[in-house]
């Protein structure tokens, strides 16, 4: 029997780090008719969530928005700024870094790969995949490059793979401190929406995200918010280009539309996860996270266990990724876990795999979905005769109880 038409009673508990929970309300939305994309209408539309989305990278500059997922943002950003045999410096913070870098590669796009070279105490395996982006180092290699061969430097802002965000500003410092031209380019596909993210005041020239993370959509449309100095490079930028060209979309979004079909139920989405998300405040939907991240890490302490990230500055507010113990195969843990608790936890990528798994705690959540993922993953951790130290469950619940949301506050006065 096809696993798709069995739904257990109540929710599945979708705590992987994106696709995350989509709210009900954004469902309803897209659940209207689909309209004429050239009517009347739709300009509306268009001009709405265009204008919206600007307000969630803190950007005045364009947003172009592509029916695609964010792998195909990513190739937009790099496609529409540099040709053939251009030079970028890319830095190594885990999975999703890296497959950035391949598909540079494969664009015939020339990359250096700068990684953190320090020995790991729990995971000698993971190398850099435990720290944020190193901005001394990128420093240091633009100082060196004098003939300004480094036409971009790509960093990633939120680490989905290992739970890492990185500071972007201090990587905009690093390259003003060298006084090197290169563009900055930024994967915010998990961070966006979840994170502090300053498009502007970080002077990151391209950033790209997705829709199935901290906007609470399915997947399916994508951005690249443009600087004005990486409107500039598009015009002698030579790698091909048609689908993913910034001029004609560009254009056409002054009206609301599209030169293509744009993906119409996906931006009637989009429109309510931007009400959603502008009415709560950026500033609250920023705290809201870094509580649950903060109420979340408390449960992995408590189980003795190592958090992926080892460096707390850069933890990051969306996932916590947890590194089991040798010998304790983490996919095997995941599995029982999804059979017994009908909650999916996210898989150790690349080079992690079988070492590691990712608990989400991004989008539409509360306090008690994220206690009850931490009793999910703890009965599991138990049943799979895992020795923990004391309950995260408890943890977790002490956490939240201790520390009350902003809103929950502001309700009761
Ligand atoms: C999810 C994700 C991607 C890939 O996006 P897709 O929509 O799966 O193509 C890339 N980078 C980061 C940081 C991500 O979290």
């Amino acid at each position: 029997m096809l696993q798709l038409d069995f739904h257990p009673t109540g929710r599945h508990f979708l705590q992987i780090p994106g696709p995350s929970p989509v709210p009900d309300r954004i469902l309803r939305a897209m659940s209207l008719p689909t309209i004429d994309h050239r009517g009347p209408e739709f300009g509306g539309l268009g001009l709405k969530v265009l204008s919206g989305i600007q307000k969630i990278f803190q950007t005045r500059h364009p947003v172009a928005i592509y029916p695609a997922s964010g792998t195909g943002a990513w190739e937009a950003a790099l496609c529409n700024t540099l040709s053939a045999g251009d030079h970028v410096l890319m830095f190594e913070t885990g999975h999703f870094a890296s497959l950035w870098q391949k598909m540079a590669t494969r664009l015939g796009i020339s990359t250096e790969f700068l990684t953190w070279e320090g020995k790991d105490e729990h995971l000698p395996l993971a190398g850099g995949w435990r720290r944020g982006v190193q901005a001394d180092l990128i420093e240091a290699r633009l100082r060196k490059d004098t003939e300004r061969t480094i036409r971009a430097v790509c960093v990633v802002h939120n680490e989905t793979s290992t739970g890492v965000t990185s500071d972007i500003a201090s990587v905009r410092k690093a390259i003003d401190a060298a006084g090197h031209p290169a563009l900055l380019m930024v994967d915010s596909i998990s961070g966006l929406a979840s994170a502090d993210f300053r498009h502007d005041e970080w002077g990151v020239d391209v950033t790209i995200s997705g829709s199935q993370k901290g906007l609470m959509l399915p997947p399916g449309i994508s951005f690249n918010a443009l600087s004005p100095r990486a409107l500039e490079a598009s015009k002698t930028a030579t790698l091909p280009r048609a689908f993913w060209a910034w001029d004609e979309i560009v254009e056409m979004n002054k009206d609301g539309y599209w030169p293509y079909t744009p993906n119409t139920n996906l931006l009637y989405g989009l429109s309510e996860a931007l009400d959603m998300l502008l009415a709560e405040g950026l500033d609250n939907v920023f705290a809201r996270h870094q509580r649950w991240g903060a109420g979340v890490r408390a449960a992995v302490n408590a189980w003795g266990l190592p958090i992926q990230c080892a460096d707390p500055a850069v933890y990051s507010p969306v996932l916590t990724g947890v590194i089991t113990p040798e010998g304790v195969d983490a996919d095997a843990l995941r599995r029982l876990i999804h059979q017994r608790f009908d909650l999916s936890l996210g898989t150790g990528l690349g080079k992690l795999k079988g070492r590691m798994f990712r608990m989400g705690h991004l989008g539409d959540s509360n306090d008690l979905t994220l206690i009850a993922m931490v009793a999910g993953v703890e009965m599991g951790m138990k049943l799979s005769g895992i020795a923990l130290a004391g309950s995260g469950v408890q943890a977790s619940m002490d956490y939240f109880a201790s520390h009350a949301a902003p809103a929950a506050l502001k309700k009761a006065a």
